[in-house]
């Protein structure tokens, strides 16, 4: 057993299919009496209905969540939840909805509620993103991490299959890293293997019968556990490729996690052994990079960044950005072998190990 710290963040989860019901009681032990309810466009109709739920303890709703929260929608969501006399804010979505939650209790201290209805995770960190002149600025503050965070499976019945399967994949990102982060601990350990299984289990099923309630159950337990881990231990190689993709070549998040998983991990495969075990056992596979590749691929996500927008011209480019910051990563940085990791990434070519 290695030496190690382990420092546990506070968040309330209630989970289950139903637990929305519990919505007002929350409210109330967080102390709070007004929301400021959040969404995107596209979830309008569900913050309706968590609006309805919470009937006079509703302040308002704000439907303008969009990905990479820009730092005008933000202003203007703060502000209205002031005008508003909001002293909360629900937070109802993915990690785009998340997100403009946080940017929120960043300036303006209004605790969150977080009812996800993607496996994203961000409503187990204190990580926020805000972006401001074309720049995004990340940053950590335990003012951001949710006070309460409601997992209802029956609220991702409607997540279409292919987003499930990148989403489940985006989650399995996080908890393979924590596998083998720099400050990792053996509490993250359990989380990541546990959090891989369930969803590794359930998006077969999600993907042959979208409405399989008890698949839908697993890969949001996995998703809160994947989500934790992100939370608690520092990421890698994997997470920094992943920005470096979505921030300057705007390729989608979930998509393009998926993709480079399996190459992230064939790089750092013979400098954390254990790790890779722990992957590959909670996939059933042997090899952690070909099972992640092969879960991708045999539920119907995108293998190949060329399919989802990467133009070969800007590999070199992706490839100097990622060599920019030295970070804590397995194996250490080695241009030749990144540049050949985007590549086969780029190519979507199953990993040799
Ligand atoms: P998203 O929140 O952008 O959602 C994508 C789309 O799916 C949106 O239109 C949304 O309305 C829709 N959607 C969400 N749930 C649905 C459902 N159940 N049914 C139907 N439609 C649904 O996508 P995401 O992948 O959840 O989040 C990505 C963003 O979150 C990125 O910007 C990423 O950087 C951020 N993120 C942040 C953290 C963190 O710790 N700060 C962690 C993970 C992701």
């Amino acid at each position: 057993m290695k030496n190690f710290v382990y420092s546990g963040q506070a968040a309330r989860v209630v989970f289950g299919a139903g637990s929305l019901q519990h919505l007002v009681r929350e409210i109330d032990a967080m102390g709070a009496r007004k929301a400021l309810v959040l969404c995107t466009p596209q979830q309008r109709g569900s913050a309706e209905m968590i609006a309805d739920l919470l009937g006079p303890r509703a302040a308002g709703l704000f439907d303008r969540a969009v990905m990479h929260v820009p730092m005008e929608t933000a202003r203007e969501a703060r502000a209205l939840a002031q005008q508003l006399g909001a002293d909360c804010a629900v937070a109802i979505g993915g990690g785009s909805t998340t997100g403009l939650g946080k940017a929120i209790a960043l300036e303006a201290g209004l605790p969150i509620l977080a009812i996800p209805t993607t496996y994203a995770g961000s409503e187990m960190t204190p990580i926020y993103g805000i972006t401001e002149g074309g720049l995004k600025k990340t940053g950590k503050d335990a003012r951001v991490l949710p006070r309460c965070v409601i997992y209802d499976p029956e609220l991702t019945l409607a997540l279409p299959v292919g987003m499930s399967v990148t989403s489940g994949i985006n989650a399995i990102a996080h908890a393979a890293e924590g596998l083998y982060a720099s400050d990792g601990n053996p509490i993250m350990d359990l989380m990541a293997k546990e959090g891989i299984a369930a969803i590794g289990r359930a998006l077969p099923v999600i993907q042959r019968a979208a409405d399989d309630l008890e698949a839908r159950s697993d890969a949001l337990y996995g998703a809160w556990l994947c989500g934790t881990v992100l939370g608690h231990v520092g990421m890698a190689l994997h997470h920094k490729l992943c920005h470096t993709l979505g921030g300057s070549f705007n390729l989608p998040h979930a998509e393009t996690h998926t993709i480079v998983l399996p190459h992230a991990l064939a790089y750092n495969a013979a400098a954390a052994p254990l790790a890779m075990c722990r992957i590959a056992e909670a996939l059933g596979g042997t090899s952690a990079a070909q099972a992640v590749f092969d879960l991708a691929q045999n539920n119907g996500a995108p293998v190949a960044l060329k399919h989802i927008g990467m133009q070969a011209a800007d590999l070199d480019q992706a490839c100097d950005i990622a060599m920019q910051n030295q970070y804590p990563n397995p194996r250490p940085l080695e241009r030749a072998a990144i540049r050949q990791l985007l590549q086969d990434a780029f190519d979507g070519v199953r990993p040799g190990v």
